[in-house]
């Protein structure tokens, strides 16, 4: 039977986040033919919606409450579970960054719905969709079924690849959400890391651990981070003794990257940093310990000190 799928994108800096597409994909591959929907959130969000027909949307939502402008759980709620009453979808699928982990469980409590956070894949079994999402800090996957109702899922980035664009048909469905009593009003934002790419979805991130030393031990990284195009992260070890903002943790209790290629630079490999960046593509260890746990998840490792290492690759990847 084919189904209604509704995929909320995300927009930031003005411009869509990739995995808004990825969660096009998603839903396009659970529709069976039925129709998938795009709701996106902001008074500038009707920019947007020819890049989501592009991506497989038919219609887009979208909804230029002016108090979208800034997240807000109370706020996207409010204007979300609006939408979902108008849309009335089989599923809702929203994209698994810091404002979905945020949106998505206090949406699906008020719709009184259950949800599959941090999603890696989905695929149709008959007439059920089946998500499969890591569990026990990436040491194991689980699949879900949902036989019944409506299903509501939380897509993690880099896994589910967006689909080529194509020409854009999308009707664009304007919606005014009524948005009441907000207990919290963002009035700024500080930014703690500059511009750059985006962690969570770059294509290749270099991390540096606490064998990094200083502050100042995160600059060679950093190079080889632009060399190649890619993000800066950390360990927990490196955010706790200060060489680097907690923005830039990755782990268990930090982001989650899925990029086509992770450098670890002077990290262990603690279960806890593993558990955000085991599903890398392809992993390349850097620790002056062979014995270090790091090497039995990397695809390469270079046994040797960082300080020499990484700056050497660095002049072999900018002749490429
Ligand atoms: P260390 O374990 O000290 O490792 C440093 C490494 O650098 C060593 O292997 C050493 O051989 C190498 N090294 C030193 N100098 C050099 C050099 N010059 N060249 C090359 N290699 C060198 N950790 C996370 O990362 N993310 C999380 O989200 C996270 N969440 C946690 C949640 C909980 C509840 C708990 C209890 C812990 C969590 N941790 C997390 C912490 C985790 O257990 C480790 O303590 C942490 O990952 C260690 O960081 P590290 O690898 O940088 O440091």
């Amino acid at each position: 039977m084919s189904k209604k799928i509704l995929a909320i994108a995300e927009a930031r800096d003005g411009n869509l986040r990739n995995v808004s597409f990825e969660v096009l994909a998603a839903a396009k591959r659970v529709a069976g033919g039925g129709e998938v929907v795009a709701a996106v959130l902001g008074s500038d969000a009707a920019k947007y919606v020819e890049a989501l027909g592009q991506h497989g949307a038919a219609k887009v939502y979208v909804v230029t409450n002016s108090e979208l402008d800034t997240y807000t759980t109370d706020a996207y709620a409010q204007a979300l579970r609006q939408v979902v009453d108008a849309v009335q979808p089989d599923a809702i699928f929203m994209p698994h960054t810091a404002i979905g982990k945020d949106a998505a469980p206090r949406l699906a409590a008020r719709l009184g719905l259950g949800l599959v956070s941090d999603a890696i894949n989905v695929e149709l079994d008959g007439d059920a969709i089946v998500f499969t999402r890591p569990i026990y800090a990436g040491k194991a996957f689980e699949k879900k079924k949902m036989v019944s109702g409506t299903a509501f899922a939380t897509i993690r980035p880099n896994n589910i690849p967006a689909e080529e664009a194509g020409a854009s048909a999308a009707e664009q469905v304007d919606f005014t959400a009524e948005i009441k009593d907000l207990r919290t009003i963002v009035k700024d934002i500080v930014r703690k890391t500059a511009g750059g790419v985006d962690l969570s979805e770059a294509k290749v991130v270099v991390s540096g651990g606490r064998g990094v030393k200083s502050v100042d031990g995160f600059k060679p990284l950093q190079e080889l981070a632009d060399v190649l195009g890619g993000a800066v992260g950390a360990s927990r070890g490196a955010c706790d003794a200060e060489y680097c903002d907690y923005s830039l943790q990755i782990g268990q209790t930090g982001k989650v990257v899925t990029p086509d290629l992770y450098i670890a630079a002077g990290i262990s490999g603690a279960i806890q940093h593993l558990a955000g960046m085991s599903s890398s593509k392809v992993i390349v260890a850097i620790n002056k310990d062979p014995e270090a746990p790091i090497f039995q998840v990397a695809d390469y490792g270079i046994v040797g000190d960082l300080f020499e290492v990484v700056p050497l690759l660095t002049e072999e990847f900018k002749k490429v």
